[in-house]
């Protein structure tokens, strides 16, 4: 079939298109990908794609143009896929850009000096033939060390298509050295359609085996970022495990350092405590004898009535506090103290009018409910010290409430073998930042407070083998219940001698 042919023309033609076609849209459809070795390759492919336009349309270029420019734009192309490779190992040094051009353009300037001086054509052929074989070698080389280093079967298209161009390239420049020319079907003439048509065919290869290798490696990619992403999220776990113990270990030991501090704490008060009134108890009844010998010297001296009842009523407050130092002795001396019997209902009344005139003086609407008309046992003084508390404290959280609007309940009532009495007022209620302290010795809220009274009402509901809490439900102001039983049990703390 003639060459120009339009069959041929046809041929050659649709055949450049996909010359064209695959390498550049290989090029454009990874633009913004990043992948920088991807694109040389495409753009060394392509350019393979602008000799082969050269070489069909060789005979319309001028003569310097056609043979030394498409053998070193050749070169170049291999040179360009060659770098392209080099860069996806790592460990392999990569031949710096400009070597890749000094060598195209050495080519360039040897075959248009022999091309000039028209000498040794074949041989100016054999050259080219030569040099672009050894660049393919390499190439192979390069490919397969790609292949291992990224475990890629894709490699191995790559490997066969230039192992068959490099082979048809040393065939040829046998054959050429041999026999001073090329066999029709391996030289690339436009009249050599079969070779020409296998060439063609090696663009389909080479991209798609770049394709398979850029499929593959993203995915292994994808696979090792998944595996990191999966170690990391363990990690993190694990580190978030391991704050939860420590911050498990933080709040234990918290625990127990504040424990030991409230232990501390009961342990040098109650010690305080009893120290004083141990050293109180001798003044206070010097104090007493010396009342008395007043009174007796007084009714001898028929001293005037007013001084008569002064002295009664020093010897009465005297006598208060000698019980208050008492009590106090017995609450921390360790000794079991002598326990009085009475109604919880009559002991309520008692503490009420104690406080029967702060009560009208502040006018807090007292609301009774009185329901615990059972006797138990208790320590003198020592419940009614728990309810004065609770009454004063309830009372000093309505300081803040409109006088016409302050309200106290007290209620009390029987539960099995345990009497009960809740305190509730409308007041502000508990502050946030005491709630969890209340109870603790020294948490205190008021300027002028201490901190010991509800620690000390505890203590007594302890000591008596009750509990005093406060009512967690409770939505207006605060409200304390009070638990007592109506006879302790034998193991309660008032019954014991501390060791
Ligand atoms: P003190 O009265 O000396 O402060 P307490 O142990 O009796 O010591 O009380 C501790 C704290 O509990 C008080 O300072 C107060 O903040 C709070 N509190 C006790 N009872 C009430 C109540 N009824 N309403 C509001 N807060 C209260």
């Amino acid at each position: 079939m003639p060459h120009d042919h339009p069959g041929v023309q046809l041929l050659l033609l649709s055949g450049l298109a996909i010359y064209w076609l695959i390498p550049l849209s290989s090029w454009w459809m990874l633009r913004g990908d990043g992948n920088r070795n991807a694109r040389l390759w495409f753009l060394g492919t392509g350019l393979y794609s602008l000799v082969a336009t050269m070489f069909v349309f060789g005979k319309w270029l001028p003569p310097l143009m056609a043979a030394p420019l498409m053998a070193s734009l050749g070169l170049l192309s291999v040179f360009m896929m060659l770098a392209s490779l080099q860069r996806e190992v790592p460990r392999v040094k990569a031949i710096p850009y400009r070597g890749y051009w000094a060598g195209a353009v050495l080519e360039y300037v040897l075959m248009s000096a022999l091309y000039v001086g028209q000498v040794a054509l074949p041989h100016m052929y054999a050259l080219h033939l030569g040099l672009i074989s050894l660049a393919e070698i390499a190439l192979i080389v390069q490919a397969n060390r790609v292949r291992q280093q990224h475990q890629s079967q894709a490699m191995w298209i790559l490997i066969a298509t230039f192992m068959a161009f490099a082979l048809t390239n040393l065939v040829r420049v046998m054959e050429l050295l041999l026999t001073g020319h090329f066999s029709s079907l391996l030289d690339f003439t436009v009249t050599s359609n079969a070779s020409l048509i296998v060439n063609y065919l090696s663009v389909i290869f080479y991209c798609y085996g770049y394709w398979g290798f850029v499929v593959e490696k993203s995915r292994r990619q994808l696979v090792l970022a998944t595996k990191e992403t999966v170690q990391a999220q363990a990690n993190e776990r694990l580190a978030l495990h391991r704050e939860e113990l420590s911050q498990d270990l933080l709040r234990e030991r918290m625990k127990w350092m504040e424990q030991l501090t409230a232990i501390g704490k009961l342990a040098q008060s109650g010690a305080l405590s009893a120290t004083i009134a141990h050293e109180v108890n001798q003044p206070l009844a010097a104090i007493q004898l010396n009342i008395e010998e007043s009174q007796r010297m007084a009714q001898d001296s028929q001293a005037p009535a007013p001084m008569q009842q002064l002295l009664k009523r020093i010897e009465h407050d005297n006598q208060r506090v000698a019980q208050i130092v008492q009590r106090v002795r017995w609450m921390f001396s360790g000794q079991p103290s002598p326990m009085q019997s009475q109604i919880l209902d009559d002991l309520v009344q008692v503490v009420l009018q104690l406080h029967a005139q702060r009560l009208s003086r502040e006018q807090v609407q007292l609301h009774l409910d009185l329901q615990a008309k059972r006797p138990f046992q208790f320590a003198p003084g020592e419940i009614e010290h728990v309810l004065m508390n609770l009454l004063d404290n309830a009372l000093d959280a309505l300081q803040s409430v409109p006088s016409q609007a302050r309200h106290i309940t007290l209620h009390t009532w029987c539960e099995t073998n345990t009497l009960c009495l809740s305190v509730a007022d409308n007041g502000p209620g508990i502050p946030e930042a005491l709630r969890d302290s209340i109870f603790e010795l020294l948490g205190t809220s008021k300027t002028t407070g201490m901190g010991v009274g509800l620690w000390l009402a505890r203590y007594i509901a302890e000591r008596h083998g009750g509990t005093l809490t406060l009512d967690e439900h409770n939505t207006t102001g605060a409200r304390f219940v009070l638990r007592i039983p109506q006879r302790p049990l034998t193991d309660a703390p008032i019954l014991r001698t501390k060791d």
